[in-house]
């Protein structure tokens, strides 16, 4: 498959609604870093492809870090004097701050107000908060909400526990032809937030099922971890594994927003950071990209000094860089079928690319070969037959041993598919040579 039938992969929008579809169902499911939550969201992941869940014991040692206790939630309120609840878990699961600790008192508004959380530039929304590792309790609500709260005495009820448990991840491997790996990882540790990060999960989903059904060179390695911790973890527990990983992307935040982001891995000019700008490049879609900074998703830690894994984030919006990030206000509306379906198409267009990136030698290296008497050559610069003549020469040029048909498209300025097509012309006509990688 080349890149431009990615595009056109059948039912491409049918994906975008499928991805949708799952969003939707994930949405409700209050997780966290640990929990109930990510359980409840791998077991719907694992209706569709064979995710292997992994449980690690609260107290393990990952590198500098440490498993924390697990945290579940049942319900959380604050009443007011009335009975009434004013701030109710059950309404979004939002309104609390993750892993806050257990609570069942009551307080006056003075007491409970440095426990709540508010966004008064935009006083509509409920911020999303987090307290994994100082142990606090809080309410998070929206700042019109919060303005309406009188001088009351108040019932504060978060039916939390934070006990010694797991730290749950997913993780899908599909072998390849070469032990060589692709790494997929996306976070599964946000509540109700659509964008950021259930896209990512939904990309990943679907393109685990779409290539589980396809030819594979590379082999495929999917991560459903927690952000920060899970990957910790994960490298930790799998580091002989990982220099196994030649190419990766980290997928989040990719159903909102109406162009692309890619934040290059650390090294900067790696084969895959080579690879996506190609194709962002060559694909209708607007684009920016980010160099490396150590700040953001996953890739912080696969590009930590001690791996430096070739390992890239592929986004729509960036973190911290649209306003509805991290707040109720990243919801269902929000995300848009249209939009997961053009990131599913592009991640597949990377793959195929990836899958396909081979390096040639030239056959006939003494002068260029007759493309005439081969019906290869009508017109300079011509295209006959979907096959671009000055391609076949660039190609021609520089399949010296060295340079892989990214280098060359790169090199030529040409998509990737068209120096694939071209190629596979001269493989055709004997003019090419696999060399042994
Ligand atoms: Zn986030």
């Amino acid at each position: 498959m080349n890149i431009s039938d990615c595009k056109s992969v059948p039912g491409l929008n049918d994906i975008g609604y499928e991805m949708y579809r799952l969003i939707t169902e994930l949405y409700p499911i209050c997780r966290s870093i640990t929990g109930n939550g990510v359980r409840e969201t791998l077991q719907v992941l694992k209706k569709h492809i064979s995710i292997e869940v992994h449980n690690v014991p609260s107290g393990t040692q990952v590198f500098d870090w440490t498993v924390p206790r697990e945290w579940n939630i049942r319900d959380a309120y604050v009443k007011n004097s009335r009975g009434e609840r004013v701030i109710d878990f059950r309404k979004s699961n939002l309104h609390v701050l993750n892993y806050s600790v257990p609570i069942n008192r009551r307080m006056s508004l003075a007491e409970l107000r440095p426990h709540l959380f508010t966004l008064p530039n935009y006083p509509d929304w409920v911020p999303y908060r987090t307290s994994y590792y100082n142990e606090n309790w809080g309410f998070c609500l929206s700042h019109n909400q919060f303005m309406e709260l009188t001088d009351d005495e108040y019932e504060i009820c978060i039916d939390s526990s934070l006990e010694p448990g797991f730290l749950t991840y997913g993780e899908y491997f599909l072998p390849g032809e070469s032990g060589d790996e692709v790494l997929f990882s996306c976070h599964v540790c946000h509540p109700s937030l659509a964008n950021d990060d259930l896209s990512g999960i939904a990309l990943a989903l679907f393109l685990a099922k779409h290539l589980s059904n396809v030819k594979r060179k590379y082999s495929y390695r999917f991560l459903f971890i927690p952000g920060t911790i899970g990957s910790i973890t994960w490298l930790s527990l799998n580091e002989r594994e990982t220099s196994r990983i030649k190419h990766g992307l980290v997928l989040a935040s990719l159903g909102a927003g109406d162009k692309f982001t890619y934040k290059k891995s650390r090294r900067g000019n790696a084969e895959i950071d080579q690879a996506v700008l190609n194709v962002l490049r060559h694909s209708a879609s607007s684009y920016d990209i980010l160099d490396f900074s150590p700040y953001g998703y996953d890739e912080r830690q696969f590009c930590s000094p001690g791996f430096d894994l070739p390992v890239g984030c592929f986004m729509r919006t960036p973190n911290g860089s649209f306003p509805q990030y991290h707040t109720s206000a990243d919801n269902l509306d929000f995300v848009q079928p249209s939009l997961l379906a053009e990131s599913f198409a592009v991640s597949l267009a990377i793959v195929s690319l990836l899958d396909n990136n081979v390096i040639y030698a030239n056959q006939n290296p003494k002068c260029e070969p007759q493309l005439g008497k081969r019906g290869l050559y009508r017109a300079m610069g011509g295209v006959e037959g979907g096959i671009n003549e000055l391609a076949l020469l660039w190609i021609l040029n520089l399949s010296d041993g060295t340079h892989s048909l990214l280098d060359i498209a790169e090199r030529s300025g040409y998509a990737f598919d068209t120096i694939k097509r071209a190629a596979d012309t001269l493989l055709d006509h004997r003019l090419l040579k696999p060399m042994l990688q």
